[in-house]
């Protein structure tokens, strides 16, 4: 019996694994999840010493059930070679409080990788499973890190072509420079004039614009989306909790069964989410600590059972945690209340009123936050106490955790996810270090890092300043369509 995915809102229309990675999201709106969650068939003790890759097509199995042992293998071996500078892929960092799981060692240095590696290999097979042949065209408008991770991860990628569009003022120099030096000969990058909301909305007009679809599919092109409601997403992040309870086992940190607490810090709730679906699959959590920055919408869910959007949007150091609709949140609201009548209500009511209640106790989620200041204190105390130096996003969580510890004085052993290398936000790191680096240049503080950590500058961004522009496009929003033609017609 294959595995089926049904929409949160209710729309009857169950697919498998491989459609609903084609289709992203449900005509009705709502996100695909599974029927039910399917429960691990292998032993934790049979995990320990298994490799990355190995790992991960005992879990993609469950998961992603219609795919064969061959097509799934090949996309694995596909996404989880060379492009990662470590043979682990996600390497446990054993620190003196809790374990760090690095998964920024992919080709754009933040966890966004671990998924987009293999989602484009994912997507094709879909597309052959299912007699789709027309070209398939990725559109994404990005604040920073998924377009980055998109584009490296859909590069000479045959039967695709991307497009990103990114705010031209809204991202940071190092995200900017990565993306406009984008090599492949099916990628294009552009940026459009405002910020990110219009960027996003632009992409989306353009998405759902049945005349400007009609037209394309006459050429031979389909669009789909590569962003975090895809399931496609979802599942390739489910193999590192186990990987990490591995790592942990091996570490002699833990026995096989003890439970384990995983730290996440968090944005669109997706990260996390795998966690609990690693979980439900039978891996021993505890709890999954909900880490946010002070966009603490989930925090006060978390607290006191109201979802509330009707607030100010605070522009922080991890800004891939600003975020105050966590779409992702939406898929475990469906399975705590097992009611797509319930979901689709809460829905409804978040996009008339920004606001609905729902409590989550006994889910086995706490929710933390941590101010700029106590972020900016935990990378420098980490750093003084054992060389070590954390991302911004790593160290909301990091510090979520020392203040969830305070609070509970819990004793279980625990793992926190860190989602990007400092690398990626360098002046900040040093300034959290040194109040000195505040003013320096982006670029020179990324080769200053190198000296302060005593580590190498990871090849992704080495002298990125210096790389040619192979994407100069500026275009104002009402052209994007016309752009997005001209680009396939190419
Ligand atoms: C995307 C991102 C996050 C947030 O992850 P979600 O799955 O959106 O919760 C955290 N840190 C970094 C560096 C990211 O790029």
């Amino acid at each position: 019996m294959a595995l089926l995915y049904k929409s949160t809102r209710g729309d009857k229309n169950y697919i498998t694994a491989s459609q609903a990675i084609l289709k992203g999201i449900a005509d009705d709106g709502g996100l695909y999840v599974p029927c039910s969650i399917p429960k691990a068939d292998f032993k934790l003790e049979d995990i320990v010493d298994m490799s990355y890759k190995e790992l991960a097509y005992e879990v993609l199995k469950l998961i992603l059930d219609d795919f064969t042992e061959e097509e799934l293998k090949a996309c694995i071996n596909g996404a989880y070679d060379e492009k990662f500078d470590t043979p682990a892929i996600a390497p446990l960092r054993l620190t003196q409080d809790c374990g760090v799981l690095e998964l920024f060692h992919g080709k754009t240095i933040a966890f966004k990788d671990m998924a987009l590696s293999i989602l484009p290999y994912l997507l094709k097979t879909s597309a052959k499973k299912n007699g789709e042949d027309r070209t398939i065209v990725i559109l994404t408008a990005t604040s920073g890190d998924t377009g980055k991770a998109a584009l490296e991860g859909f590069a000479d990628v045959e039967g695709t072509g991307i497009i990103v569009f990114f705010p031209q003022d809204g991202v940071s120099d190092v995200q900017r420079m990565q993306m406009i030096t984008q090599e492949g000969k099916n990628t294009c990058v552009a940026g459009i004039k405002g910020n990110f909301d219009d960027a996003q909305t632009a992409v989306k007009k353009a998405f759902t614009n049945k005349a400007l679809k009609a037209e394309l599919a006459e050429e031979g092109y389909v669009f789909s989306s590569a962003n975090s409601i895809n399931i496609g997403r979802l599942a390739p992040q489910i193999v590192y909790y186990f990987y990490a309870y591995a790592r942990m086992v091996k570490a002699g940190k833990i026995n096989c069964g003890d439970k384990i607490d995983f730290v996440v810090p968090t944005g669109n709730f997706g990260n996390i989410l795998a966690g609990y679906y690693a979980r439900e699959m039978g891996l021993p959590v505890n709890k999954l600590v909900c880490a946010s920055n002070e966009n603490k919408v989930l925090f006060d869910f978390f607290e006191t059972g109201k979802y509330d959007v009707n607030r100010e949007f605070i522009l922080t150091s991890s800004p891939s945690m600003d975020i105050l609709i966590s779409s992702n949140l939406e898929r475990l609201l469906y399975h705590l209340s097992g009611s797509t009548e319930v979901v689709k209500g809460l829905m409804d009511n978040l996009s008339s009123k920004g606001v609905y209640d729902f409590s989550a106790k006994g889910s086995g989620f706490v929710g933390e936050y941590s101010t700029e200041e106590e972020t900016f204190a935990a990378i420098k105390d980490v750093y003084e106490k054992e060389g070590y130096v954390l991302d911004t996003h790593t160290a909301v969580a990091y510090s979520a955790y020392k203040k969830y510890l305070k609070k509970t004085n819990d004793k279980t052993p625990a793992v926190v996810v860190s989602t990007a290398s400092p690398y990626k936000f360098a002046r900040d790191v040093l300034t959290a270090i040194d109040s000195k680096y505040s003013g320096m240049d982006p670029f020179e503080a990324v080769r200053a890092l190198s000296e302060v950590s005593e580590t190498n500058i990871p090849a992704p961004i080495k002298d990125i300043d210096k790389r040619p522009v192979l994407h100069n496009f500026c275009i104002e929003r009402e052209n994007i369509e016309e752009f997005i033609k001209e680009r396939l017609a190419k």
